[in-house]
């Protein structure tokens, strides 16, 4: 097997059993970490070495201005004994669509999938077994330019860390509809993933959090009326008999699980509806009863049911999602496809 990016072995394994399956999201890193420089205008070799710290120069363009944008995607073990990526290329190019809004230089299709095939290749031992575990990936892409100069950087980064995940457990989650703060307006950076969409979103998380909710239903940033994401994660609203999302209009991100999920409705014969939806109409459709499930959509939670959400001095309580409910039928559906357990009629996996 010829192997794309030069490697560097760690010295000996840091994998503990425990120590995965009881970590909290993300704060555990597997023994190897992939980077890739461009400088000169081009990329230079992916390497892959120990996981540990980076030098950077004091003055990295990155922290000053924030030219900084990332992915998230995960690494399933399948039912054939393999371990699979879900839908990398997707990722591959929405960094590229985040990387283009923040001119930064395209990041190549070999580097990117190659470098992160192998990476987790190495550290396959790293894919947590258990059922819901995966090792997810983590590319972050950003300006090294020792400048302060407000431009485009000339020097650039990929980092891709890889982290066993557990399954997520947590119960369904509590929001407040968010009417000071938004996430995204018409013409900004919405749709795509720099690292600063997520700092500007802490605090309004922060508040909800000091009110006794877990987290911030995003209202639209010109009327602050409509629904437009749920935490980090896209929203989905079961009403009536169909499926109802927010559509992909410049200010929702286009989740790899938002289309996974419309995907799979579709192939269910479930009737969708991407539409604008009311902040207002969502209690009216609860108090008439038309209004079954709610859940955000997201890599990390996959389907996370929505318990309760308020709005000013309302509050409207959402039946968790019972096991004939159709947005948990997805989710089931979405798990079986990632490790191989369903047909992956999409093309969705990429087996290393
Ligand atoms: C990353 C992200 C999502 C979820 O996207 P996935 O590709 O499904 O993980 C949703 N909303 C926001 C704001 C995000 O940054």
């Amino acid at each position: 097997m010829s192997s794309s990016a030069h490697i560097t072995h760690s010295p000996s394994s840091r994998l503990s059993e425990t120590a995965t399956e009881t970590a909290q999201f993300g704060t555990v890193f597997s023994d190897h970490m992939l980077i890739a420089n461009y400088e000169n205008g081009r990329w230079g070799e992916a390497e892959i070495v120990p996981y540990g710290p980076l030098p950077l120069p004091p003055a990295p363009s990155a922290l000053h201005y924030g030219q900084s944008v990332f992915e998230g995607f995960r690494a399933h073990r399948t039912l054939d004994g393999g371990i699979a990526l879900f839908r990398p290329r997707d990722n591959h190019a929405r960094l590229n669509r985040s990387a283009a809004r923040l001119v930064m230089p395209e990041v190549p299709a070999s580097l990117f999938l190659d470098g992160i095939a192998e990476l987790v290749r190495l550290d396959r031992e790293w894919t947590p077994q258990r059922e819901g575990g995966a090792l997810y990936i983590r590319p972050v892409y950003f300006a090294i330019d020792e400048s302060l100069q407000v431009r485009p950087a000339l020097q650039y980064r990929l980092v891709a860390l890889a982290s066993p995940v557990g399954p997520y457990f947590a119960g369904p989650v509590s929001l407040v509809a968010e009417e000071r703060y938004v996430r995204a307006f018409p013409g900004g950076t919405g749709d795509v993933k720099p690292a600063g969409n997520y700092a500007g979103s802490l605090l309004a998380a922060r508040d909800a959090q000091e009110h006794g909710y877990q987290n911030v239903l995003w209202l639209d940033g010109m009327e602050r009326r409509f629904v437009e994401e749920c935490g980090m994660m896209n929203v989905f609203f079961v009403i009536d008999d169909s499926v109802v999302t927010p559509p992909l209009t410049g200010t929702i991100l286009p989740g790899v699980t938002r289309d996974s999920v419309l995907t799979l409705l579709r192939d269910m014969g479930i009737t969708i509806k991407e539409r604008s939806v009311a902040i207002d109409e969502v209690f009216e459709l609860r108090a008439a009863g038309r209004l079954s499930e709610a859940a955000g959509v997201g890599t990390a939670a996959t389907i996370a049911p929505i318990g309760r959400i308020r709005y000013r001095d309302q509050e409207i309580d959402l039946t968790p999602l019972g096991s004939d409910s159709i947005l948990e039928r997805v989710r089931v559906k979405l798990e079986a496809i990632r490790t191989g357990r369903e047909a992956d009629r999409h093309g969705w996996l990429m087996y290393l």
